[in-house]
């Protein structure tokens, strides 16, 4: 076992794969590891506690419920067996053990161990892959809006009828509107005056239409979208700089609706990478989908804002994927 955890600690690098789970996974081996070269025969279980710990950087978000920050059982086996696909074998493997402690409900412990100890019997039936994800989404205010909204978001959420809330939707539909008449006037007035078209008119027609479209499409055409969809992308501008792509939500409470900036993300059980929302089109059509980063266009899952879970919708799976022994 140590040979393994050695042979696989020298493959961690900048190519690993960034993700909750391979975070995971790399600090059981690390810490294993050094367990076992100090003289530990049988190293510490594991609790969820010990990784939200030591894998999560962001202070404010160490304060979750570790059961619910931890990703599935299915995606840190993935993201542990993807890290190990070019080493020789024995490989090792995942094993979760559920126990109930004093006064906290479950407390789930995980090692890692040999896979040829953990291997069942041959006549054991092969066992499926859960390819259901359940989808996280962040605290209020966690996303921080741009500058320019700043004042908007002040706690996080904006209520659509609050007097900012008032305010801010009815400018910004005022301004679509106007938007539109403007486009509409420029064209009309064109084709209003008899003077026959020049190459120059054409051209700036061109430019003012893709302008049109441009501003129409990324500036005013999400927020129509919202009150259909609930949930969107972001459009530019509504985050912060470096913020990482996420979404504006509509949602009810208290017999009101909101706004806020959110993220949804899961964890891949076929590879162990982040699942983010991104575009359904081209090739679903759903408006938006859940999208591994390690292969977008393959491990692709719906997206349930209701229920916050999704379940596989990407191509046929190879068999391999679809039964782990
Ligand atoms: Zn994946």
């Amino acid at each position: 076992m140590l040979d393994q955890l050695e042979r696989l600690k020298s493959t961690f690098g900048p190519h690993t794969p960034q993700s909750r789970a391979y975070d995971i996974v790399l600090y059981m081996v690390e810490k294993t590891l050094e367990q076992l070269q100090g003289g530990t025969s049988t190293p510490a279980p594991f609790t969820r506690e010990n990784f939200i710990a030591a894998c999560e950087k962001n202070p404010e978000s160490k304060l979750q419920d570790p059961n619910k920050w931890t990703p599935k059982t299915p995606a840190l086996e993935a993201a542990l067996q993807l890290l190990q696909r070019d080493l020789p074998g024995p490989h090792l493997g995942l094993h979760e053990q559920k126990q109930v402690g004093g006064g906290r409900g479950k407390v789930n412990q995980y090692w890692l161990t040999l896979a040829e100890a953990e291997a069942a019997p041959k006549t054991e039936k092969a066992k499926t892959v859960d390819l259901d994800i359940s989808y996280r989404q962040t605290d209020r205010g966690e996303v921080k809006p741009s500058l320019c909204l700043r004042w908007l978001f002040r706690d996080g959420e904006l209520r659509t009828r609050s007097r900012k809330g008032i305010m801010f939707l009815g400018t910004l539909f005022l301004l679509s509107g106007t938007w539109i008449l403007m486009y509409a006037t420029s064209v009309l007035g064109l084709h209003l005056s008899h003077e026959p078209a020049t190459m120059a008119q054409l051209t700036s027609l061109v430019f003012v239409s893709l302008c049109f479209a441009f501003v129409w499409r990324y500036v005013y055409h999400p927020w129509w979208q919202l009150i259909d969809h609930r949930v969107i992308l972001a459009p530019g501008g509504a985050a912060a700089l470096l913020e990482d792509p996420c979404q504006l939500e509509m949602y009810r409470r208290d017999s009101e609706k909101w706004i806020r900036l959110v993220r949804f993300s899961a964890d891949c059980p076929l590879c162990g990478g982040t699942v983010e929302l991104a575009k359904g089109r081209p090739d679903h059509r759903q408006p938006l989908v859940g999208r591994c980063q390690e292969s977008p266009h393959y491990h692709v899952f719906s997206f349930d804002r209701s229920h916050q879970a999704g379940t596989y919708i990407g191509p046929p799976l190879p068999a391999a994927l679809r039964a782990r022994i």
